[in-house]
């Protein structure tokens, strides 16, 4: 009598709320051990309470009694573990929890490194100053980092049972703003690696399977970029539009190109709400009036008027912005020229999205 013997006894057990299958072909085995004359079955149980627990054990245990030697001890058990990953084609993802939401807008940029994130964050908090009811979604897998740009790096996202019995994850709230973030559910320093179709899978419930209730925007900071996961993302996800940031160095701005191409590419086909110009002079908090173009003047104007798309807004670089991702405390919270920047910005994109 070996393991797999065993096995093949417990294709008997049939689960009596799922069709014929058994409890083997349900991944619901755990674990059989034997020894001398004791076997250990372990079964496993996707839900706490599951109403026919007892009665499984109880058919397990005879089933095994049935067919074994007789005098053989055997024991079984039950305990509770997380369903596996849901297998791609399950992944059942609907629509409901941002059936309410007004504008779902993606952030792009066509490289890292252009401060998508920093415009992503403030602009969030700037539509919630403005009295819009604001939802902001990072997605960026690679460099995730709204927890530590709004000081909630320590939160972890609580979940609940939707009345269809699926885990919706609440989103955690500051500064105005519901905030998710792929970033909640890595330990700090710890590298996503996640490629593929799992990055794309655990993006899109990290959207959808989020409650975020009642929301005039919900913006999505996207994984820098042009590619596949954006294609897929913008596809699955109900975006309306998107918005590209970049910087006003030649480098930076021939990489919107490609982002404007993959908007308007005829499988994606979504609005451009316009372009954003961050780090577009450097003023020195001591001479706030000053604006030295560092990386060349009207690179971002030109670029929009080159493809036709509003500029929506031009950001200065400017060390309390950088701070204010670092502490936690975004820049749009101040009165000071930057944060009001971000609110000339959010003010000019909700007239834009009407
Ligand atoms: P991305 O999301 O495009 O990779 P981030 O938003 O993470 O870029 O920004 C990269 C770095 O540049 C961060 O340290 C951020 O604080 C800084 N940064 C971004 N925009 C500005 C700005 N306008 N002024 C000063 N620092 C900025």
């Amino acid at each position: 009598m070996n393991e797999n013997e065993i096995k093949t006894w417990l294709l008997e057990v049939v689960h009596p709320a799922k069709g014929s299958q058994n409890i083997v072909e349900l991944g619901m085995v755990d674990s059989i051990s034997v020894n001398d004359s004791k076997i250990i079955v372990t079964l496993a149980f996707p839900k706490r309470r599951d109403p026919l627990t007892e009665y499984l054990v109880g058919a397990t245990r005879a089933t095994i009694i049935r067919n074994a030697p007789k005098g053989t001890e055997v024991e079984v058990k039950a305990i509770v573990k997380e369903e596996a990953p849901k297998k791609k084609s399950g992944l059942d993802l609907g629509l409901e929890e941002v059936n309410n939401v007004r504008h779902i807008i993606g952030i792009a940029s066509g490289k890292g490194g252009v401060g998508k994130s920093t415009v992503a964050v403030n602009l969030a908090v700037a539509l919630a100053r403005l009295g819009y009811k604001v939802g902001l979604a990072d997605a960026d897998v690679y460099g995730p980092s709204v927890p530590l740009m709004t000081g909630t790096e320590n939160e972890v996202p609580a979940a609940e049972e939707s009345e269809e019995g699926k885990e919706i994850i609440l989103p955690i709230e500051k500064y105005g703003v519901k905030w998710m973030s792929i970033g909640y559910f890595a330990e700090p320093g710890q590298a996503l690696i996640w490629r593929g179709p799992m990055a794309c899978n655990a993006l899109k419930q990290m959207i959808l399977q989020v409650r975020w209730g009642v929301l005039d925007f919900l913006l999505i900071d996207m994984p820098p970029g042009t590619g596949d996961i954006h294609i897929s993302l913008v596809n699955d996800i109900p975006m309306e539009g998107a918005l590209i940031v970049t910087t006003p160095q030649d480098v930076a701005l021939s990489d919107v190109e490609k982002g404007v191409n993959m908007f308007r590419n005829e499988h994606i086909n979504r609005k451009i709400f316009g372009l954003v110009e961050n780090m577009a002079w450097f003023t020195p908090e001591e001479l706030p009036d000053n604006k030295y173009f560092i990386f060349g003047k009207d690179g971002g104007k030109k670029m929009a008027e080159k493809y036709g798309i509003p500029l929506l807004g031009q950001i200065p670089i400017v060390q309390s912005i950088r701070e204010g991702g670092d502490s936690g405390e975004p820049a749009a919270l101040s009165t000071r020229p930057d944060g009001l920047a971000f609110i000339d910005l959010a003010r000019t994109l909700a007239e834009t999205a009407g």
